[in-house]
């Protein structure tokens, strides 16, 4: 009896927490819709493969060329330069082998050794135009290392402020974002015209 017991009264403190998380979600998702200016990572990778479930986006951003709507900057002989549709910060850049390819050492030197250069580009582009006090380089390799397009390698450059959010967090929480991509793109896109017309 006693055990029965134990038990409903473990499903009733159960039953307690979930009503109140369920209120706390509700409340949080009210204020979200409310605001209207957050991002959500989480939810755009959500949308994105539904949007892309054919596909690769960064395949078909090649192909449109270096543009407002494909968000490639420049490209060189292996490797382009785009923005992050979905950014964790404002000035967000991807550093990417023209190539899909999805797994490190399956790169060839040359290929290699140009995204190296081309994310030292990327860098001083960013540290040029947004003057932040930090940036963060990153690589996630393969799906069970965060990446959410682990088929075709791509390299994160975000700016970063002292006091902002850690790195972390902002992957996985909401985030404010000051600017528009097209605002981005112009203004990060002199950053890279002169080294654009190799091709
Ligand atoms: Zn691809």
């Amino acid at each position: 009896m006693a055990k029965i017991l134990g038990s409903q009264k473990v499903g009733g403190v159960k039953q307690r927490k979930s009503t109140k998380q369920t209120i706390k979600k509700s409340k949080s998702s009210d204020w979200v819709q409310k605001r209207g200016l957050l991002f959500r990572p989480e939810r755009y990778k959500y949308v994105r493969k539904l949007i892309h479930s054919g596909g690769c986006v960064f395949c078909e951003a090649y192909k449109l060329g270096i543009n407002k709507e494909s968000l490639v900057l420049y490209h060189s002989d292996y490797v382009m330069v785009m923005l992050n549709k979905f950014p964790y910060n404002s000035g967000h850049l991807l550093v990417l082998p023209t190539r899909h390819c999805g797994k490190l050492l399956e790169l060839n030197d040359e290929e290699y050794f140009d995204l190296q250069l081309q994310l030292r580009l990327a860098v001083k582009a960013v540290m040029e135009c947004y003057n932040p006090t930090g940036c963060n380089l990153g690589l996630n390799h393969g799906k069970a290392a965060g990446a959410g397009l682990p088929d075709h390698l791509h390299w994160h450059v975000v700016p970063r402020w002292s006091g902002d959010t850690n790195f972390f967090p902002i992957i996985a929480e909401t985030k404010v974002l000051a600017e528009t991509l097209d605002q981005t793109y112009a203004k990060l896109s002199p950053y890279f015209i002169d080294k654009s017309d190799k091709k």
